[in-house]
């Protein structure tokens, strides 16, 4: 899967193609706006323009360096995501341990890339500010530069050691590498430290039009809210993205790893295997258990249609519905979330 494209924010993308196109891409951005208008979207963006292979300019989107900023394989881009804090004691082995769970993280908005705010407590412990700290002082792999985007950057201070992060962090700001530009996103600018906050050239990013939201809707969701519940998730939405796809009602959570695991499966192997994977480990059970709890819904959905149009597919819904009740119980005990995933997907892979 690639990141769906970017929706709305027309003057913002002219204004930042021009910059980029300038050849003087500030090294140091904050875009800064409401939660859910695409900031970090926008920063995959830009990261995009300044590692395309065609030169300065906004992204050709064609392009290899193109491509591989959109599948979240370009290696001279590090995407920092809130994650869990690390559990080992040693300095150098938090960091191995974040560099994993950053990993997990982006497989996860590999496989979706229509995912919803970070986890609560997630933050950007000092563990990735040193990794941060690495990355820019590695060379650029592919091309002449490289791109750090520092996602949620308001999740630096709810921590402990949150002087030292900010500190390690004011360090790369001050003095970043001539071929890295650092890009972070914050919904409000005050909620960086002052000193962090001056070393960055501020970029305001708006909601956007309500044809924006309509036309993202009925494009990525599948099926596409139609008539009344469109217009009444637009309305919701209020410019925001993220708000219009949080809004499609109770459960939604559970009903987006339903909905995930599905399409995982007719992915194929690769992708479910990553979408397993992305089943973070952390993950509380009910969330687990909600999940199979509204795949069940799903196949069960499906049977009826299914019984009249194609009867010999029946039996292998009936099965596959059998399998999500038996991990749903497993689910209760000890079983390993990811394995169990991975399991049923097998199962699942043959109704696909
Ligand atoms: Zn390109």
């Amino acid at each position: 899967m690639v990141l769906r494209p970017v929706y709305g924010h027309e003057p913002l993308l002219n204004r930042l193609e021009g910059t980029l196109a300038s050849g003087r891409f500030p090294q140091a951005t904050l875009l800064v706006g409401p939660a859910g208008v695409g900031k970090q979207r926008l920063a995959v963006w830009v990261a995009q323009g300044l590692l395309c292979d065609r030169g300065p300019g906004g992204p050709c989107g064609e392009c290899d360096s193109c491509r591989r900023v959109l599948a979240l394989n370009h290696p001279d881009l590090h995407w920092f995501i809130p994650v869990v804090r690390p559990k080992a004691g040693d300095q150098d082995k938090q960091i191995d341990e974040v560099e994993a769970l950053l990993a997990e993280a982006i497989a996860g908005r590999r496989s979706d890339p229509l995912y919803g705010p970070p986890e609560p407590m997630a933050s950007h412990p000092l563990a990735s500010i040193r990794l941060l700290q690495r990355r820019v002082n590695l060379r650029p792999f592919a091309g002449a530069r490289k791109v750090v985007i520092l996602g949620n950057a308001e999740r630096l201070v709810v921590q402990e050691a949150s002087q030292e992060a900010a500190n390690a962090l004011l360090k790369v700001l001050e003095e970043p590498p001539e071929d890295t530009c650092l890009i972070l996103t914050a919904r409000e600018a005050r909620s960086l430290l002052p000193t962090i906050r001056s070393r960055l050239i501020p970029v305001r990013v708006g909601g956007v039009g309500d044809e924006a939201v309509r036309r993202f809707l009925q494009a990525e969701l599948d099926p596409p809210p139609r008539g009344a519940a469109l217009e009444q998730r637009v309305l919701l939405a209020q410019g925001s993205i993220g708000r219009a796809l949080a809004s499609g009602g109770e459960g939604d959570a559970a009903e987006k790893a339903a909905d995930r695991l599905l399409a995982a499966v007719r992915g194929g192997p690769a992708r479910w295997a990553a979408e397993a994977l992305a089943q973070a480990p952390w993950a509380a059970r009910g969330d687990f258990t909600a999940g199979l709890d509204a795949l069940a819904v799903r196949l069960r959905d499906g049977a009826a249609t299914e019984a009249r149009e194609h009867p010999e597919r029946l039996r292998r819904r009936v099965a596959a519905l059998q399998a999500v009740e038996r991990i749903r119980i497993e689910a209760q005990g000890n079983a390993n979330p990811q394995l169990a995933l991975a399991v049923l997907a097998r199962e699942l892979e043959e109704l696909a």
